[in-house]
C-alpha cells in the first residue's frame, strides 16, 4: 500500500491563487472526485503583506468545509525585506527576537481564523538555523527539502519529498509518494495550470491502476492518531509470518506500530513478557495517539479485516472462547475469595484489545502497584495464567464501559472460517504458514484440518 500526498504551496485569497471559482481550485475538486485525491495547502498567513488571513475568515472556512484539504502554515509574508535572496522569509530571520516576533504575527493570524496548523513548510525552502530552532516547537511536522534543509534538525517530525506535479519520473520517499506544487506563479513549473492538471490526471490514473494507493494529507501520514502495540520478545519464528500482515493492516487503518521487545522486558522483573501489556498502557496514555490496538504476535490478520476502530466507541475485547465453559465461573470463584463484591459478566481473552485513551487511564487507575505480587494471588485458581486474569480483574474493578467484540476479531484458529478477521493461533504457533495452516497465504482451504 502506498500513501500519496499532494502539497500545494502559496495558496492565499487572491484571484487565481485559490479563491472559489478559480480554475486551479476546480482542478483540485475534480481530482478529488475522480480519484479521492487529498491536498495539503501550505498557506502564508499574510502573503506579501496584502492578504492577512484574519480579513478572510470566510475563505478559510470555505477551505475547511472541504474534507480533502489540510491547511498548513507557510510563513507569514512569504517574501523578504532583503532583495537578494528571493522569497525565503525565514532565511533572513537570524535572531531569536526576529524569529519569535514573526512567528507571533503568523500564529495570531491563524488564531483569528480559528485554525491551528500542525504542518509547516519554509517559504522558498530555506530557513535560517536560528529560525529552525524555534519553528519546530510550533508544529508537529516540517515538510523539508533534502538539500535545502542542510541537515538541520527540527524539533518536530521531518518529512521529505517533492516530486513536481508536472514530472513523470516519480520517486518513493520512505514509502510515500510526495507530489509538490505551487498554486500559481509564472516562475514555477509545477503550477496548477491546465497542462499540469492533465499530467496529474494521467499520473494518478497510472498510480491507482497499478498500485494499492491511498490518498492522504501530509498530516495523516506524519501524525497518526492510532497505534498498534505488539509484544514480541525472544525467538518467535511465527512472527515472520504474522508481522507482514500486521504491517499491511496498519497501513490500511493508518496506524503506527510499536513493538515491545527484549529491551522493554529487560527493564522489568516480569517472569513473562505478557505482563508488558501494563507498560503498553502506560506508554499509550502518555503518547500523542488517541486510539490503541493491542494484538498478540501470534494473530494472523486476514485481508478482509475492516477497521476495528469502526466497531468500538471506547473499549472493546473478545470473550475468551472458554469463557462460558469454565473460565468465567472460575474467575467469579476467585473474586469471591479475594475481592468480595465484584461480579464477572464477561471474561475476555487478552489477545486483542482496542481502546481510546480515557478507558485505558481508567484501567490503569486500578492496576496493582506490584503486578507480580498480585499475580501470585491469582495462581490458586489460575496456576497457568499470566496477565489475562489481572486484566479481567482490572476491567471489572475499574467499571469501564466496554463492548464485547464479535469473535471474528479474535478467533481461536481451530474454529476459524473464511469470514474471520483476526485468527489467534494460541497453541498452534508452529502451524502458521505451514501446510497445516488452512489460511496459508491467506487462502482459505477447507480441506486442511487443524488440531490443537
Ligand atoms: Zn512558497
Amino acid at each position: 500500500m502506498i500513501n500519496v500526498t499532494i502539497a500545494i504551496d502559496d495558496i492565499h485569497p487572491e484571484k487565481g491563487w485559490g479563491l472559489p471559482g478559480d480554475k486551479c481550485m476546480e482542478y483540485l475538486d475534480k481530482l478529488n472526485k475522480e480519484f479521492g485525491a487529498k491536498f495539503t495547502l501550505f498557506i502564508p498567513s499574510n502573503y506579501h503583506n496584502k492578504y492577512p488571513l484574519s480579513e478572510h475568515k470566510d475563505w478559510i472556512d470555505w477551505l475547511k468545509s472541504k474534507d480533502y484539504f489540510e491547511l498548513a502554515a507557510h510563513g507569514h509574508y512569504h517574501m523578504c525585506e532583503r532583495t537578494d535572496i528571493g522569497e525565503c522569509e525565514f532565511f533572513e530571520l537570524d535572531t531569536e527576537d526576529k524569529v519569535q516576533s514573526r512567528i507571533n504575527l503568523m500564529m495570531n493570524e491563524w488564531g483569528k481564523v480559528g485554525h491551528n496548523p500542525v504542518g509547516w513548510r519554509n517559504p522558498g525552502w530555506l530557513a535560517h538555523p536560528e529560525a529552525v530552532k524555534y519553528l519546530g516547537s510550533y508544529f508537529k511536522y516540517s515538510a523539508v527539502h533534502y538539500d535545502h534543509n542542510h541537515n538541520l534538525q527540527w524539533d518536530c517530525k521531518m518529512i521529505f519529498g517533492h516530486d513536481g506535479i508536472h514530472e513523470t519520473d516519480i520517486n518513493l520517499h520512505n514509502g510515500n509518494i510526495m507530489f509538490q506544487s505551487h498554486i500559481a506563479g509564472d516562475w514555477n513549473d509545477n503550477c496548477w495550470n491546465e497542462q499540469n492538471y492533465k499530467q496529474m490526471q494521467m499520473s494518478l490514473k497510472f498510480l491507482t491502476e497499478n498500485n494499492d494507493v491511498v490518498f492522504k494529507t501530509i498530516e495523516e501520514v506524519t501524525c497518526r492518531k492510532k497505534v498498534i502495540y505488539l509484544i514480541a520478545v525472544g525467538d518467535i519464528d511465527y512472527f515472520n509470518h504474522t508481522y507482514p500482515l500486521i504491517e499491511k493492516y496498519a497501513a490500511k487503518i493508518n496506524a503506527d506500530i510499536r513493538i515491545f521487545d527484549n529491551n522493554d522486558l529487560r527493564k522489568t522483573n516480569y517472569p513473562s513478557p505478557n505482563f508488558l501489556i501494563f507498560d503498553v498502557f502506560k506508554e499509550f496514555v502518555n503518547s500523542e495517539y488517541e486510539q490503541m490496538l493491542y494484538i498478540d504476535a501470534d494473530i494472523r490478520i486476514m485481508n478482509q479485516a475492516t477497521n476495528i476502530f469502526d466497531e468500538i466507541d471506547t473499549f472493546g475485547m473478545v470473550q475468551d472462547h472458554k469463557a462460558d465453559l469454565w473460565r468465567r465461573a472460575k474467575m467469579q470463584e476467585w473474586l469471591d475469595k479475594h475481592h468480595n463484591g465484584l461480579t464477572v459478566k464477561h471474561y475476555f481473552n487478552g489477545g486483542v484489545l482496542a481502546s481510546n485513551k480515557s478507558s485505558i487511564k481508567q484501567l490503569l487507575s486500578v492496576v496493582p502497584n506490584d503486578i507480580i505480587e498480585f499475580w501470585h494471588t491469582t495462581k490458586d485458581m489460575f496456576p497457568h495464567g499470566y496477565n489475562q486474569n489481572i486484566l479481567n480483574y482490572c476491567i471489572i474493578k475499574s467499571g469501564i464501559k466496554y463492548q464485547e467484540l464479535s469473535a471474528k476479531w479474535n478467533r481461536i484458529c481451530r474454529n476459524a472460517s473464511e469470514n474471520d478477521y483476526f485468527i489467534h493461533y494460541v497453541a498452534n504457533k508452529n502451524q502458521i504458514q505451514t501446510d497445516l495452516d488452512k489460511f496459508k497465504d491467506n487462502n482459505y482451504n477447507p480441506n486442511i484440518t487443524m488440531t490443537l
